[in-house]
């Protein structure tokens, strides 16, 4: 099972993902989570990535495709993943659907999770994390329109697509998902 969550942030793609990778017993991608862990680090894609994140904005292309390239090799993606935060713009799309030929591993589906705004403002804000300031937030959400969104058609186009309602609890959100997972034949 190979998927992936689009959608913006403060979403909850990563608390949603969480349970679906417990559920399905596979790997759970996040390039957000590796990027900062990166920074804690200090490694090189740390240092690189820093004053990008701080401020709201994308981490270059080049950055993030040499961590997933290197991260889809390991063992314990051979059973499948799910990718959170990645792809995030059309030319990590097209990186991603080269990694994926290249290892003959096609990709199941791309699940794409939808609030209301002021819903993501609200959990954003309650979050806490240093770029989750209110100018820092109206940047990611001004990079997710211009870069990423491009992407919902992109997989539209090739039949991938599914729009998840992400309003009301975590249990009924999760419901939803497996309700459209069962959908693409994804077994436990
Ligand atoms: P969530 O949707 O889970 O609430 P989020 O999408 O706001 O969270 P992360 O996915 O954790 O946050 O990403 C945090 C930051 O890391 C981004 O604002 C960006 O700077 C950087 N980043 C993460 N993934 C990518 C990517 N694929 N390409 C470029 N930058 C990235
Ligand atoms: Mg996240």
């Amino acid at each position: 099972m190979r998927i992936i969550f689009v959608g913006p942030p403060g979403v909850g793609k990563g608390t949603q993902a969480q349970r679906l990778v417990a559920y399905l017993g596979i790997p759970h991608l996040s390039t957000g989570e590796m990027l900062r862990q990166a920074m804690e680090e200090g490694t090189e894609v740390g240092r690189l990535s820093q004053a990008h994140i701080q401020s709201g904005k994308l981490v270059p292309d080049e950055i993030v495709l040499r961590i997933m390239d290197e991260r889809l090799d390991q063992p314990d993606c051979r059973r499948g993943y799910l990718l959170d935060g990645f792809p995030r713009t059309i030319k990590q799309a097209t990186a991603l659907d080269e990694f994926l030929a290249a290892r003959q591993t096609p990709l199941c589906g791309a699940l794409e999770l939808k609030v209301d705004e002021d819903q993501l403002v609200a959990r954003l804000a309650s979050r806490g994390r240093t770029d989750d300031e209110p100018e820092i937030i109206r940047e990611r959400l001004r990079h997710y329109g211009a870069q990423t969104s491009p992407l919902l058609d992109y997989y539209r186009r090739r039949g991938l697509l599914h729009e998840i309602n992400g309003m009301g609890t975590q249990d009924e959100v999760f419901e939803r998902i497996q309700r459209v997972l069962s959908t693409i034949g994804a077994k436990k």
